[in-house]
């Protein structure tokens, strides 16, 4: 049985469904969205050599075909020449207005096919189903799509909403635990930006959700695709609330891009360690007690998280240097930056009023430790 969480975003809402096995019947769910019975389905390496054809016998089990193209895994390929490649082949494959592209893998595939969609004919429909943790509870639900430049991470992009998404529980099974680990950084993000009773539930499931509980992951990803479509149709575009969804990502996308967007560090693990960093810094401010940022980090920890910057291997730039790299993040507004601060868990709320001097002091001593 799957569960369904249903986007209500008027004439481009969509359902998504969650669940195992989803993959085996994913025919059934995408038939009623052809005009005809194929699909380009476009995936990275390591998710079609696990799992496309599982994916391909549940298209063809309801007559649909598939033209599949495989992309070289990892970030880098979220860039203008694959951009272009997905757009050449899809062109090749003749996909027409009417048709439907389907993003199979992680987030990478996700923004980048999605991306492919949108400029497509000027937007063809596509489906998601997202196989990485981080993709499942974040990155497929909500619209942005896009990809990076030499000037930083998804600097190019259009807001496209998919028209379905499959999230099949079952395929997480084959994630590295690291890569794992790294999408539930996003899972306790929902807990701690607006849902305390989720985030107690999170201390407790968390280690049999780790180990492969099967009702334990669909219920972490039913509720965070919850709390982030409620977010979404609240303010698809991102002029306000759903910047709550990037708590944690000034502080982590600085870090990223200190670590060169490499290996040192997954997304989700800076999202976890800013995380911990801005309950810190909103404990420091007086608006959370004291107590907070310890749980936060006693939770992630216990999770087998990174939590401080002394888990990333190798040398890390100094506090001046992590400013400024925060300074060039999207979420910057005239040149202030904007964070996103706690009263205590499930209580964020966006801020462009922090002192440089108190970022500088709380950067400083995490380096130092
Ligand atoms: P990813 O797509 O690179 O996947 C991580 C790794 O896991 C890859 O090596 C991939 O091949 C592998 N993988 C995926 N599914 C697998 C499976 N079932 N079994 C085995 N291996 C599997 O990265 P990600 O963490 O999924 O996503 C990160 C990307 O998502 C970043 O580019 C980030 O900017 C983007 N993102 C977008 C949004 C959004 O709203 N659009 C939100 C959050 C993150």
């Amino acid at each position: 049985m799957s569960e369904v969480v249903h986007v209500p975003l008027g004439a481009r809402a969509y359902d998504v469904h969650i669940g195992p096995d989803l993959l085996g019947c994913a025919g059934a769910r995408l038939a009623p969205l052809l005009r005809r019975p194929r699909v380009a389905v476009i995936s990275d390496a390591n998710v079609a050599a696990l799992h496309m054809e599982t994916l391909t016998s549940g298209l063809a089990a309801q007559g649909i075909t598939a033209q599949t193209l495989v992309l070289p895994a990892g970030e880098g390929t979220k860039c203008w020449a694959q951009l272009t490649a997905c757009v050449d082949w899809l062109l090749d494959q003749q996909i027409e207005r009417g048709d439907v592209v389907v993003a199979f893998g992680g987030g990478v595939i996700g923004d980048l096919v999605g991306f492919a969609a949108a400029v497509l004919r000027r937007g063809v429909r596509f489906v998601q189903i997202p196989t990485s943790l981080l993709a499942q509870v974040d990155s497929s639900v909500g619209g942005k799509t896009g990809i990076n430049t030499r000037h930083g991470k998804n600097l190019v992009g259009a807001f496209h909403q998919p028209s379905l998404v499959l999230a099949d529980t079952a395929v997480l099974g084959t994630l590295a635990p690291r890569d794992f680990l790294a999408g539930y950084g996003e899972v306790v993000k929902y807990g701690l930006l607006g849902d305390a009773a989720f985030f107690d539930w999170l201390e407790g499931q968390g280690p049999a959700l780790a180990a492969g509980d099967s009702a334990a992951r669909v219920e972490a990803v039913r509720r965070s695709v919850q709390m982030k479509a409620d977010i979404v149709v609240r303010d698809e575009t991102e002029q306000g609330e759903r910047a709550l969804l990037n708590l944690g990502h000034t502080f982590g996308h600085a870090l990223e891009a200190a670590t060169g967007y490499s290996d040192r560090l997954l997304h989700g693990e800076g999202v976890a360690i800013g995380c911990v960093l801005a309950f810190e810094l909103s404990a420091r401010m007086g608006l959370c007690a004291q107590e907070v940022p310890g749980r936060v980090r006693a939770h992630l920890a216990a999770m087998g998280m990174k939590v401080d910057l002394r888990d990333i291997d190798g040398d890390l730039p100094d506090a001046q240097a992590l400013l400024a790299l925060m300074g060039q993040d999207k979420k910057v507004v005239e040149g202030r930056l904007r964070f996103i601060l706690a009263r205590g868990i499930g209580a964020a709320f966006v801020t462009g009023d922090v002192a440089q001097a108190d970022v500088m002091a709380l950067l400083e001593e995490a380096l130092a430790q």
